[in-house]
C-alpha cells in the first residue's frame, strides 16, 4: 500500500514540552489536508499518512510542504515486517544498469535479522534478478531504505523530500508583522513563522499619496504568507497624517527615524489590543540608513515590555531574495508602486540619529494623538 512517511527533528529536543509540540504539529498536518481523504497513523518517531486516492498524492505532499515542524517525507510502500514481503517488494523496482545501496532503519529489534544482515540479503536478491545492477556503497545511483517500525510495518522508500523544518505554527506565541510592500518583511514573516510564531499583520499607507495598488500588494503577499502560517488578521492604517505633520514640523533628515519611532508606538498599541507578544519587522542590519545600529537604537527605545524581533536582522540581500523567490513573494514585491516611507523620503536621512535629537524633534508633535488618530481610522482584513 502506497503512504507518505513523515518525519519531524526539533520536537526530540523538547523534553516535557514535546507532547504540546507533537500534538500542534498533528493538529496542522491534518489541518493542512483539510477536504482530502486520509487515515493518519502515528507511530513512534514518525507520522504516516495512508488511505488516501492516488490521484491526490502530489497535491498532499505539495500541501505537507507548507507545514512548519516536518523535516522530510518519503512517499513509501507499507508491507508487513516480513523479509519475503520486504524482498518482494523491492524486487518490483527496476535497478538494471543502477548502481544501488540498501539502508536498514530496524526501530523493531524483535526482528529476527540485524539491519546489516537484512541490507544485505535484499542486496544479493537485487543482484540475482537485476544482474546489470551494482553495488555502490559510496555514491550509489539508487537509495534503497528500509524502515522498520515498530508498529509491525516496514516502509520502503526511494527518496527523501525536504520538508520547512522548523516548529510547530502556534507553539511560540503570536506576533505582529510589520508589513510592507518591500521584499524584507514578508520574508522575515516566514522566517519567524518557521519557529511557531502565529502572525497578524500591520500595514501603513500613505492614501493618496500611495496608490490603492501598493495597498492590494501586501494584501497579495500576506496571501502568499498566509500558505504557510494560516489565516492572517491584517491591520491596514492611514499614516498620511502623520507623515505630514512630521514634514512640515520636524527637521527632514530626521524624516525616516521619527515615522519609524510613530510606527513602532501604533504596532505596541496593537500588540497590547490583540495580546501578542513581539513586533517583527524585516531590518537587515546596515541595508539602508534606517537600518544602522544607531537607527535601530532610536526606533527599539520607544518599545517597551515586548521584544521587537528581526529574523533578517544578519542576512545578506541576496539569502533574503532567494527565500522571497522560494515563498514566491519575490515577483509580487518588486512590482513598483509607492510605499509609505518612500513618500516623503528626504535627500539625505540622518545614518546615526540620537535619541536625545529625536525627543526635541518629537516635542514638535502631538505624538500621543497621532498614534490614537492611526488607531481609530485602523481597517481591519482576514487573509487567507
Ligand atoms: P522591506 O523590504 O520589508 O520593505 P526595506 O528594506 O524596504 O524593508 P524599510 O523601508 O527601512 O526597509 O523598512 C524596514 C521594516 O519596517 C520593514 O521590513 C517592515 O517591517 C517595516 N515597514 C516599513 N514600511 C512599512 C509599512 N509601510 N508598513 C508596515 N511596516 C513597514
Ligand atoms: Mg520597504
Amino acid at each position: 500500500m502506497k503512504c507518505i512517511l513523515l518525519r519531524f527533528g526539533e520536537l526530540y529536543l523538547k523534553g516535557n514540552n514535546r507532547y504540546i509540540f507533537e500534538n500542534k504539529l498533528i493538529e496542522n498536518v491534518k489541518k493542512s489536508l483539510s477536504g482530502i481523504d486520509f487515515k493518519f497513523v502515528k507511530t513512534f518517531g514518525r507520522y504516516v499518512i495512508t488511505d488516501y486516492e492516488l490521484e491526490k498524492q502530489d497535491e498532499i505532499v505539495s500541501r505537507l510542504k507548507t507545514v512548519f515542524g516536518l523535516y522530510s517525507l518519503s512517499i513509501a510502500d507499507e508491507v508487513e515486517s516480513n523479509k519475503e514481503l520486504i524482498i518482494e517488494k523491492i524486487l518490483n523496482y527496476n535497478v538494471s544498469d543502477k548502481t544501488f545501496k540498501v539502508f536498514v532503519k530496524r526501530a523493531d529489534k524483535k526482528f529476527s535479522l540485524t539491519s546489516m544482515e537484512l541490507a544485505r540479503q535484499i542486496g544479493e536478491k537485487i543482484l540475482e534478478k537485476y544482474p546489470t545492477s551494482k553495488v555502490d556503497l559510496y555514491n550509489p545511483q539508487i537509495k534503497i531504505n528500509v524502515d522498520m517500525r515498530l508498529n509491525g510495518k516496514s516502509y520502503v522508500f526511494y527518496d527523501n523530500i525536504k520538508c520547512l523544518g522548523g516548529l510547530p505554527l502556534g507553539s511560540s506565541g503570536k506576533g505582529l508583522l510589520l508589513l510592507s510592500g518591500g521584499i524584507d518583511s514578508p520574508v522575515a514573516g516566514f522566517l519567524i513563522g518557521r519557529r511557531g510564531m502565529v502572525l497578524e499583520a500591520l500595514h501603513f499607507h500613505s492614501y493618496p499619496y500611495t496608490s490603492e495598488q501598493a495597498k492590494d500588494k501586501v494584501i497579495e503577499l500576506a496571501k502568499k504568507l498566509a500558505v504557510y502560517v494560516g489565516k492572517i488578521k491584517l491591520h491596514i492604517v492611514s499614516f498620511t497624517k502623520v507623515q505630514e505633520e512630521i514634514h512640515k514640523n520636524c527637521l527632514p533628515e530626521y524624516m525616516i527615524t521619527l515615522m519609524r519611532r510613530i510606527m513602532m508606538r501604533v504596532a505596541q498599541k496593537i500588540c497590547e489590543q490583540n495580546k501578542l507578544n513581539a513586533i517583527v519587522t524585516g531590518e537587515s542590519l546596515g541595508q539602508v540608513a534606517s537600518q544602522t545600529i544607531e537607527s535601530m537604537t532610536t526606533t527599539t527605545s520607544v518599545v517597551e515590555n515586548i521584544p521587537i524581533l528581526r529574523p533578517c536582522i544578519a542576512m545578506d540581500k541576496e539569502d533574503i531574495i532567494e527565500i522571497a523567490n522560494e515563498i514566491d513573494t519575490y515577483n509580487i514585491s518588486i512590482l513598483p508602486y509607492e510605499d509609505c516611507c518612500t513618500v516623503f523620503l528626504p535627500k539625505n536621512p540622518v545614518i546615526k540619529p540620537t535619541i536625545e535629537k529625536c525627543l526635541k524633534e518629537e516635542r514638535k508633535l502631538n505624538i500621543d494623538d497621532l498614534v490614537e488618530q492611526c488607531l481609530v481610522n485602523e481597517e481591519v482584513l482576514f487573509i487567507d
